[in-house]
């Protein structure tokens, strides 16, 4: 255990006791330390924020219930696990919170109309809550964030414990063990990933009027354990029942043994379910229409254009008779794109079914910088992966040969007789040849990131050229930073492609920051007088925008605009500074959503979508999709 956080946390329960609550005059310590590593930790609350940003629980009401299974039954004692059910609370104006019940029975006898819980006595109540800011002493606050512990939403904070009725009739409170961490992590994973298909059907229960059921559909994510929970454990998925009415209308073999007939939400032992592997990324698709997993060798696509991935032949019907059919021709035309999108200069492999295997088929799985390229490191909050000694480049870049990255060192050095000024670029050849990379490195595959911004602000942007070529300071706000976090080495580049020259100021900004680089500044390279400096602000760029340097360009990579509804507001603030504005998505339909987004809020299109030339080579695939998809695949500029 981390001794910091160790006598924070002793530090945090001598002040405050066990109370219940984190508000004024009580307090509860917020977890059992003792054998839970920082990591852990870290990991539930970051599971938990992402979880309440990606506000599943505006679509609940108070007491609505669903049923929740994680791992083998080996893993739980006495073949059940501890906490079977979990109800919301919540959501718009109420308590946010998550309770979990030991089973069906408990969960209804402690539920009712209100939002408080019912005291029962000896049933324990497993509790996920989110307290509010403004009801934290400000040394509560303190605490929560020097363990950097994530805030939720605009000012709530999560908290975890288990509640107890006594036979008295007192609420006692207990730190949650590790199984029951392990569970509530696991819960908010799958909650996270698959929360857009628990929708809400209520069904009147006698004596609990808001009460919902799930039917006995069944979704199976896959959950990636923080590492050092995995150990011993075959394979690990999360089920969680479906409400009905999703269109899922044949139950596979497997689910149907899974609930009974007579307790929808209790999910009988003996399930076996999808045998997910962690990191079976491999084949595992998901149907268009339905969303449920399907495996590629028992999946149909759409017969006309191949792009669209179905469960089954019903589903495609269903998709082609509701909406497919009007755009179908247009993914033919995407589909017909494969050819010329790939980037042909490479000697090691461009494709990339499964992340970890291609990373493993180059000796760079779960290495340097590369972790953040499949799911193994997941757990991990971005920005804060261990990072490196400054001169193991070598090591960040995952173990490659001294001659397979660029040197952070000034390309002059390299390339004596380069005339000054900064060094523009059309294509990877182009800067293979500059860096003389040898065509087998991979590193394209995260340069891709740092160059497409250099090439936005050198190529597509004049208005940043001719800042650049006055010699003038720009300034990039950077919105919705995610694994960029954790490659800030990479975009050292972007000094070196400068000649070492120019100014320029990334700010990036967005809610992946974490609390302990949110403020900072980072030079990029270790050079000592480098003048790219990238600094770190956390919040939505909406709320922040007005507090930063006024930007000459706003840049979004693989950014995914349709997908996210915080993204209405920034695109909203980029629209009311009238300032370029660039975006990145991975396929063509993808930055085609994006571009009626930007439409739609009022956003000139003034660079239409086009394929990145510093796209990643590497050719990937979108869940429920065989279409051309590469990160920074395409790129859509406004007010440019
Ligand atoms: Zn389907
Ligand atoms: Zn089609
Ligand atoms: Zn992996």
């Amino acid at each position: 255990m981390d001794l910091h956080l160790k006598n924070l946390f002793s530090r945090f329960q001598d002040q405050f006791g066990s109370g219940p609550g984190l508000g004024p005059g009580s307090g509860v310590c917020l977890m059992k330390v003792e054998g839970i590593s920082s990591n852990i930790i870290q990991s539930v609350f970051k599971a938990s924020a992402s979880l309440y940003r990606s506000e599943p629980w505006k679509r609940f009401r108070p007491s609505h219930l669903f049923g929740v299974r994680v791992g083998k039954d080996s893993d739980w004692l006495g073949k059940r696990q501890s906490f079977q059910c979990v109800q919301f609370i919540g959501g718009d104006g109420g308590d946010i919170a998550i309770y979990m019940y030991k089973s069906m029975n408990s969960a209804l006898k402690m539920s009712n109309d209100s939002w408080e819980m019912v005291r029962v006595p000896n049933v324990e109540v497993f509790r996920v809550t989110y307290e509010l800011e403004s009801l934290m002493l400000p040394c509560n606050k303190r605490m929560v964030k020097s363990l950097c512990l994530e805030v939720s939403g605009n000012d709530r904070f999560p908290v975890i414990d288990v509640a107890r009725c006594m036979t008295s009739g007192e609420l006692r409170f207990r730190n949650p063990t590790l199984e029951e961490l392990r569970l509530v992590f696991a819960v908010m994973k799958a909650l996270s990933l698959v929360h857009p298909l628990l929708l809400q059907e209520e069904n009147q229960v006698e004596g609990l009027s808001r009460m919902i059921k799930f039917s006995p559909f069944i979704e199976t994510v896959d959950v990636q354990w923080p590492p050092e929970m995995f150990k011993g454990h075959g394979f690990v998925a999360v089920t969680v029942s479906h409400p009905p009415g999703q269109s899922y209308e044949q139950k596979s073999k497997n689910t149907a043994v899974m609930a009974r007939e007579d307790d929808e939400l209790e999910i009988v032992s003996g399930m076996t379910s999808l045998h997910v592997g962690v990191g079976a990324e491999a084949g595992l698709k998901r149907c268009t229409m339905c969303e449920k997993p399907v495996h590629r060798d028992e999946s149909v696509c759409c017969s006309h254009c191949r792009a669209t991935i179905y469960c089954g032949s019903d589903c495609e019907k269903r998709h082609w008779r509701e909406m497919h059919r009007s755009v179908c021709s247009l993914y033919e035309a995407m589909m017909s794109r494969e050819e010329e999108l790939k980037i042909k200069i490479f000697t090691f492999s461009c494709f990339a079914e499964n992340p970890c295997e291609w990373l493993g088929s180059l000796g760079i799985h779960k290495k340097g910088m590369w972790r953040r390229q499949c799911g193994c490191y997941s757990h991990c909050p971005f920005g804060l992966l261990n990072g490196f000694s400054s001169d193991a480049q070598s090591e960040s870049w995952g173990g490659l040969e001294d001659g397979d990255y660029p040197q952070d060192l000034p390309i002059q050095n390299l390339n004596n007789g380069r005339t000054s000024g900064m060094i523009l670029l059309s294509d990877w050849s182009d800067y293979y040849d500059l860096r003389c990379l040898p065509s087998s490195s991979p590193v394209c595959d995260i340069l891709s990131y740092p160059l497409t911004l250099y090439h936005i602000i050198t190529t597509l942007s004049i208005h940043c050229k001719n800042l650049l070529l006055k010699g003038k300071e720009v300034t990039v706000h950077y919105i919705g930073p995610e694994r960029e976090l954790d490659w800030i080495k990479a975009f050292a580049e972007i000094n070196h492609l400068l000649n070492g020259l120019e100014t320029v100021q990334i700010i990036m900004v967005g809610p992946e920051v974490p609390s302990n680089l949110s403020g900072t500044i980072a030079t990029a390279s270790t050079s000592n007088n480098s003048r790219v400096k990238v600094s770190f602000v956390k919040g939505l760029y909406q709320d922040e925008a007005t507090y930063l340097t006024s930007p000459d360009v706003v840049v979004a990579l693989n950014c995914d605009l349709d997908g996210y509804s915080s993204w209405a507001g920034a695109v909203e603030a980029v629209n009311n500074m009238c300032i370029p504005g660039f975006f990145t998505d991975k396929t063509e339909d993808a930055c085609g959503n994006a571009k009626a987004v930007l439409r739609n809020a009022g956003l000139n299109i003034s660079y239409t979508v086009a394929p990145n030339p510093f796209r990643s080579p590497v050719r990937t695939y979108a869940e429920s999709s065989n279409l051309p998809c590469y990160s920074n695949g395409f790129i859509i500029g406004v007010n440019t």
